[in-house]
């Protein structure tokens, strides 16, 4: 096992993974930009090295810092977290011609599901099933024109290099088509740095559920269900639960095989998403994120596993450590992301935290690199807070969130808390019959 891990990230992802460290025994080196010097993670880590300035292109994403802080830290391999360096294949790739272990898939396996046409007809190949739409990349208008004709409006326009909701348009007709098309591809070169856009079939009413898999490098796969992660906001996720509302265990069973068996045919290694839309009883595959998600806290609960732990052993070539027999579903968990934002505009709300207290209590979890005095920077992710509560069953879980959200306080800067309250008071919420345009709605009759 490794002696010594450095964590590539900074907020809660980055105590996530020191707390898996520590209770491994294996020591943890924090990284952190000089606006981020009394950060928490900083503070919690065994050591902790200064990479660069604030802007994160300098410090979080600079490849030489990050590898000269293993050097001179000593550290064998780096956890990459989400977001930052946890999706970019030459890193890996720079990591292991360090010798360094990289916590993660290899850097092939993340290509190949970083470009997501290749990512899509690779899952088509390995009889995952996917939205209908364009065969590969659409160049010009006139063959967007030919493709969406031929499947029906509406249809939406994606960036093969797209992420974090960008670069996505919708078009209802062939009228809309042409400004969708050229906003999407101009979008597309300015966030990604390429134009190439391909078309699918827009899904009107579609849930956005995920399988969680884990693979041990060595053919073997499992999956851990899916979670539900339709209540979006600008293709962001807003609130996660696990399970699904709307998943029934025969389906659970079916899309998790082929998602795990898929994994082991390829060989894939450490913890993995794959996402779909969930329309009519039926899944269309979407993207397949290669790192551990934002909302892995929902999984861990119900299935009572620690993914990071996971993530660290079959890195260090551990088999895994539980098989999909010995994987039960207890109970429901919902996550929701708490981030520094004003509402009803969502407009992000750095500023200093006067005072910090977290809920407690039985089935509560606060993932937060907050504390009292605390100095948000402007610079990075407005998340500042990842509550999870787990209960028996849904009902129970809804019911102590709402408990939940009444104990914590976050005072001095605005955060999305109000949010959840109004949520709670819904319907949709409280039956689990949301999709993946609730929330839009919702905000736009009632903030
Ligand atoms: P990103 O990588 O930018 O997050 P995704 O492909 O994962 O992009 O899509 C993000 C969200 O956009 C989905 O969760 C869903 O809400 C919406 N979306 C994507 N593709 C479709 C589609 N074919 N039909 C309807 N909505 C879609």
């Amino acid at each position: 096992m490794f002696k010594k891990i450095l964590i590539a990230n900074r907020g809660e992802i980055a105590l996530r993974v020191i707390r898996a460290c520590r209770e491994m025994d294996i020591a943890s080196v924090a990284v952190h930009s000089t606006a981020d010097s009394d950060a928490m993670h900083v503070r919690m880590a065994d050591e902790a090295i200064c990479i660069g300035p604030a802007p994160s292109v300098e410090s979080y994403l600079s490849v030489p810092a990050i590898i000269s802080a293993c050097e001179i830290s000593g550290a064998e391999a780096i956890h990459p977290g989400y977001g930052f360096m946890s999706e970019n294949a030459s890193f890996v790739q720079i990591v292991e011609d360090h010798d360094l272990t990289f916590i993660g898939p290899s850097a092939a396996h993340i290509r190949l599901m970083g470009d997501k046409i290749t990512a899509k007809e690779t899952a088509k190949a390995l009889g995952i099933p996917v939205v209908p739409g364009s065969e590969g990349g659409v160049a010009d208008f006139e063959t967007a024109r030919t493709v969406a004709g031929d499947m029906g409006y509406p249809v939406i326009i994606k960036a093969t290099a797209g992420g974090g909701g960008r670069g996505m348009k919708v078009a209802k007709s062939e009228t809309e088509l042409e400004v969708a098309f050229r906003t999407a591809r101009a979008e597309a070169k300015s966030a990604f740095g390429n134009d190439e856009v391909y078309i699918e079939k827009y899904l009107q009413k579609p849930r956005h559920i995920e399988i969680q898999i884990f693979g041990d490098g060595k053919g073997n796969a499992v999956h851990l269900g899916e979670r539900d992660c339709s209540l979006q906001r600008r293709h962001q996720k807003v609130l996660e639960e696990a399970p699904g509302p709307s998943i029934s265990p025969e389906e659970r069973a079916r899309i998790g095989d082929i998602c795990a068996r898929a994994m082991a045919e390829i060989g894939y290694s450490g913890a993995g998403t794959v996402e779909f839309l969930y329309e009519d009883g039926e899944f269309y595959f979407i993207e397949m994120n290669t790192r551990l998600q934002v909302e892995h806290p929902v999984t861990e609960a119900i299935f009572g596993v620690d993914l990071v732990r996971e993530q660290i052993r079959v890195a260090a070539g551990l088999p895994l450590s539980f098989t999909q027999d010995d994987l039960v579903i207890n109970g429901h968990a919902i996550e929701v992301r708490i981030n520094a934002e004003k509402l009803p505009n969502f407009s992000p709300c750095p500023g200093v935290v006067k005072t910090f207290h977290a809920p407690g209590g039985l089935g509560v979890r606060m993932d937060s690199a907050l504390y009292g005095g605390y100095r948000i920077p402007p610079y990075y992710d407005s998340l500042v807070a990842k509550l999870i509560v787990h209960g028996r069953d849904r009902p129970e879980a809804l019911a102590r969130l709402r408990r939940a959200l009444g104990e914590l306080i976050i005072d001095g800067i605005d955060t999305t808390v109000p949010l959840f309250f109004a949520l709670l008071e819904q319907e949709a919420i409280r039956e689990g019959s949301y999709n993946i345009h609730w929330l839009e709605n919702f905000l736009a009759e009632s903030l």
